[in-house]
């Protein structure tokens, strides 16, 4: 039987004002998972605030032995790590760890990194510097998990000897013995294998957030972007069997939780490997018949594997949310075939237009990489455009950073750092008036919030839409957390909506 557990990271501190938005400058991925955590001490130790059934732990190894050793795991990266750090605290669960709020406390200390840009996977070789001396002291044990420990493999016990431990998230369903051989004094762990068919499931998830779970259905990506290191890093496709998904669908949705998000580097190119050999719309339209479960979120998709039936499937089916994450990275068709994308400028937009021609008003997000070798004014002016064409609620805006083991690395006509950071400017600055418009159009609506953080200090409640926007609204009612209730939008900013809750108005 699984167990399901949840935690607060006190690390995750920022207030929740995420949202699918530019920001101004490279945003990382880490403070996007930071802000999206964010939900406030008071909701936790709050004994009327609504949360998971199953929230409260009750009989695990982790409140039974309190003199076990102690882990930490820092996550960097995209919701994937966060999620596989979830799994990977599971597993030490099950071994008698205890968890604790900070890594100076911990006698494991685990880092999930992120390789997918440069100054993702320097911050880690600082972070290794830390408990230095801890370790080489004894006094702690330190191991690397995820796309940097996959890229680098054994070169980061040269870098930094004082590491016990290098796993590759292809390795996770070998942890347990990996940990094992580490317990057993074991210097210089590794699992780097990258050819495996098999998915990485666990007995016990040590869930973070109250209020959304996270489910990945597919590991590993068989696209090979010219710039993207994950195919290097996380290894081929392989999807999770469909019984196993809606069996553990079902045990969340009995522990109380409402609002799934099934994740993947590529979630829509699904394939059921059991003999029921289900696609992506059979699993999404199961998932959301699940009693209890009221949202089903997906992540990411990618264009090529994006059908006019996944567009169906949520007009018709409230409980899948009406929102959709779908990476251009560039409007220039010129640009998308040296990224290997595998679609052009017109094949995208017309998938744009099965989401625009839909009968609920979806919100639409998306990735873009400015500064890719060669990108001449006018590719760059293609994106722009491309922009204004799609009227998306958010962009994600990076710039092109070279990585190791990548075919772009060896592309001709790299773009100065500073070309690069005017394009990311001006890209974020037209999408910010395109938000701004957008959500003053949205001044006047009524929306469901599933409310997820309350700001004491200001009194306020914060929470989103189906369509995953950031709703902070006020109300004279109290205990608000993990319910769903109706919200009258008063005013607008570029990146969040403020309103009033509906009086009388509750969704139960
Ligand atoms: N699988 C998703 C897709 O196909 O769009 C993307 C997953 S990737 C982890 C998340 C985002 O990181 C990408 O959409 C891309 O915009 C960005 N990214 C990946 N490699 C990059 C690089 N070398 N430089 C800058 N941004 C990069
Ligand atoms: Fe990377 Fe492309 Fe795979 Fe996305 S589809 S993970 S960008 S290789």
């Amino acid at each position: 039987m699984s167990l399901i557990l949840y935690a607060y990271n006190r690390n995750k501190r920022n207030p929740l004002s995420f949202g699918p938005v530019s920001t101004g400058g490279v945003l990382e991925l880490t403070q996007i998972v930071s802000r999206a955590f964010d939900i406030g001490l008071s909701s936790l130790t709050d004994p009327q605030a609504a949360g998971p059934r199953a929230a409260v732990p009750t009989q695990t190894s982790e409140n039974r032995n309190s003199s076990a050793r102690s882990f930490y795991i820092e996550t960097f990266g995209c919701q994937m790590n966060v999620h596989d750090s979830e799994k990977v605290a599971g597993v030490l669960l099950e071994r008698g760890y205890r968890p604790v709020d900070a890594a100076a406390d911990a006698d494991f200390l685990l880092y999930n990194t992120c390789s997918i840009r440069e100054k993702a996977a320097q911050k880690v070789f600082q972070r290794l510097n830390d408990f230095k001396f801890a370790a080489k002291a004894n006094q702690k044990v330190i191991g690397v998990l995820g796309c940097v420990a996959q890229q680098e493999g054994e070169e980061i016990f040269e870098r930094a000897p004082w590491v016990s431990l290098v796993c590759g998230s292809p390795s996770y369903r070998n942890l347990p013995n990996l940990i094992e051989q580490v317990e057993s004094g074991g210097r210089r762990v590794t699992g780097l294998d990258l050819d495996t068919d098999e998915t990485f499931e666990t007995e016990i998830t040590r869930r973070d957030n109250p209020f959304r779970a996270y489910l990945t259905i597919i590991e590993g990506c068989d696209y090979s972007c010219s710039y993207c290191v994950v195919p290097h890093t996380r290894g081929p496709e392989r999807s999770r069997a469909s019984d196993s998904i809606l069996a553990e669908v079902r045990r969340l949705a009995d522990a109380g939780y409402t609002e799934i998000q099934l994740l993947g580097q590529t979630v829509n190119s699904y394939r059921d490997p059991s003999p029921r050999k289900w696609n992506f719309v059979d699993l999404l339209l199961a998932v959301a018949e699940i009693e209890g479960i009221r949202r089903v979120r997906f992540t990411t998709s990618h264009p090529n594997d994006f059908t006019r039936e996944i567009v169906e499937a949520i007009d018709a089916t409230p409980a899948l949310c009406d929102h959709i994450h779908l990476p251009v990275q560039s409007g220039s068709t010129r640009i998308l075939r040296e990224m290997r994308r595998t679609y052009a400028r017109e094949q995208y937009l017309e998938k744009i237009s099965w989401i625009h021609g839909a009968r609920r008003q979806f919100s639409l997000t998306t990735d873009v990489i400015v500064g890719f070798p060669g990108e001449t004014e006018a590719d760059f002016e293609a994106t722009l455009t491309l922009l204004d064409a799609i009227q998306s609620d958010g962009v994600f805006a990076f710039k092109y950073s070279p990585r190791p083991n990548t075919p772009s690395l060896a592309m001709p006509d790299a773009i100065p750092e500073e070309e690069k950071s005017r394009r990311l400017a001006i890209l974020n600055e037209r999408q910010r008036q395109i938000q701004i418009a957008r959500n003053e159009k949205l001044i006047g609506a009524r929306f469901e919030v599933l409310v997820d953080t309350h700001h004491t200090a200001r009194n306020q409640w914060a929470g989103r839409t189906t369509s995953n926007r950031i709703v902070n609204f006020s109300t004279s009612r109290e205990n608000l957390l993990g319910q769903y209730v109706q919200v009258h939008i008063t005013r607008s900013a570029p990146n969040s909506l403020i309103g009033e809750e509906v009086q009388g108005g509750e969704a139960q």
